[in-house]
């Protein structure tokens, strides 16, 4: 079959690799000149296959006075005239339950997990990939006890849902990432997962590109899809008032997915959350962690992809802009330079922000539509990379009609 699909980040790349691999005959169209050039552009590089659960979860009503009203809030809200915007967030605070909390997990874990074995075979078949991949391994360290008793509770509840995770106290921390020496007055613990790796996302996009070339991939860049009209056979993407002929459209449009979707009638919950990133370079005589560290108290993130550490956090819920705001840069530094003051102190490579293509609950959106010809495979929020591989391989089980993987029903759109 003739696939096109919209979008070159991590989610088109990937859904390309293993539609082309089932014999398809594939087409990426792209606004842009290069891939990966918005939201898997600078993120934070975490593969982490067992911390899915989602932002909506039970803590977050008696967080959000807090969140709300300090300046260097992990999270924050831009009040917009828009429904879009008050729609999701209602739908969010309604999925702030330990239910859906737990529900979403069980899910997203189902994902990662298929897309941690994908990820790890697709490595393995195509040897040309190099994209600072490394099996880091996952600290997320708690600074009270209670955040440290409530990050336990989920490990005992994710541990019946085949995750291997250890807590910690404050110096097996430091024992296990020596890194955090300087931090450890902060800490009150945390919780270790073995099995969690950590990539650059961008490189690992251009190294896919260049693997689907040789495969026959077409690539339209610099190729805006202005819309989707229907056509006899469900619908047509145009650009530039002409139509891109294929059997199927794949949305993989990210945060651009709603949109396109708005006008043919279909409300997809995407909303996007921003968040932001700095790469900093590491002297050889730097200390900085080799273990993917998450800062769980100040939502910040660490990996280290080669000589560089990529440090990313924050969100925003304002609308599309995707101007950097000084102030959150330097929260975000400022928090680096407490937990790693050699890492504060390191020359800044790049500076980035993104927006998180993001659902209410937390589930990505992968399937049909009402259209027969229309798939999507969008609304990853802050797990696209994570995710990306076992997504592509619901989707392509949905093309081929197949019931292949269980998995296939329950991200469909109307969940
Ligand atoms: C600060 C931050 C940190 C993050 N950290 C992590 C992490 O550590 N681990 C993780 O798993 N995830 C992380 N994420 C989330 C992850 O980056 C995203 O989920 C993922 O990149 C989404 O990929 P995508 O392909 O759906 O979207 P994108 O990468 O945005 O790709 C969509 C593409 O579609 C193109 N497009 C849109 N509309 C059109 C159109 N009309 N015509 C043509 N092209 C179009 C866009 O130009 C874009 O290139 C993070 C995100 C942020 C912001």
């Amino acid at each position: 079959m003739r696939i096109l699909i919209v979008g070159a980040g991590v989610i088109g790349l990937s859904s390309a690799y293993i539609l082309s691999r089932a014999g398809h005959a594939v087409t990426v169209a792209e606004r842009h000149a290069d891939v990966a050039s918005e939201t898997s552009f600078g993120n934070g590089g975490q593969l982490s296959y067992s911390y899915v659960a989602p932002l909506a979860g039970p803590g977050v009503v008696s967080s959000l006075p807090r969140w709300l009203t300090r300046r260097d809030s992990p999270v924050r809200f831009r009040p917009k005239l828009s429904v879009e915007q008050w729609r999701w967030c209602f739908e969010f605070l309604s999925a702030c339950t330990r239910e859906h909390s737990e529900l979403t997990t069980r899910k997203l874990l189902s994902l990662s997990f298929l897309s941690r074995t994908l990820m790890h075979e697709l490595i393995a078949a195509e040897p040309t990939l190099d994209f600072d991949f490394a099996r880091s391994g996952k600290l997320v360290v708690h600074r009270d006890a209670q955040a440290m008793q409530s990050a336990m509770n989920l490990l005992e509840f994710q541990r019946t849902l085949g995750c291997e995770q250890h807590a910690l106290s404050a110096d097996a921390c430091v024992g296990i990432e020596p890194a955090l020496a300087h931090g450890r007055p902060l800490l009150a613990g945390g919780i270790y997962t073995p099995g969690e790796d950590t990539a650059d996302c961008r490189r690992f996009c251009k190294g896919l590109e260049a693997v689907l070339r040789e495969r026959g991939v077409r690539f339209l860049m610099n190729t805006t899809v202005d819309g989707l009209r229907r056509s006899p056979h469900g619908v047509e993407a145009f650009s530039g008032g002409a139509a891109l002929p294929a059997d199927h459209v794949v949305l993989a449009s990210g945060a651009g997915a709603t949109r396109l979707l708005k006008p043919i009638g279909i409300r997809a919950a995407i909303y996007p959350i921003k968040g932001y990133s700095l790469t900093f370079e590491l002297q050889a005589q730097s200390t900085a962690p080799h273990v993917s560290i998450t800062d769980s108290g100040r939502k910040v993130v660490y990996a280290r992809l080669g000589e560089r550490l990529r440090v990313a956090g924050i969100a925003d819920i304002g609308g599309y802009s995707l101007e950097p705001d000084s102030v959150r840069l330097a929260t975000l530094r400022s928090e680096a330079a407490m937990l790693f003051p050699d890492v504060g102190r390191s020359a800044v490579r790049g500076e980035w922000a993104g927006l998180r293509p993001a659902t209410p609950r937390g589930t990505p959106i992968i399937g049909p539509t009402r259209y027969p010809n229309l798939w999507l495979n969008v609304g990853h929020g802050a797990l696209g990379f994570t995710l990306a591989m076992g997504s592509a391989a619901l989707l392509a089980d949905g093309l081929a009609g197949s019931s292949g993987h269980e998995l296939r029903s329950t991200f469909a759109l109307s969940h």
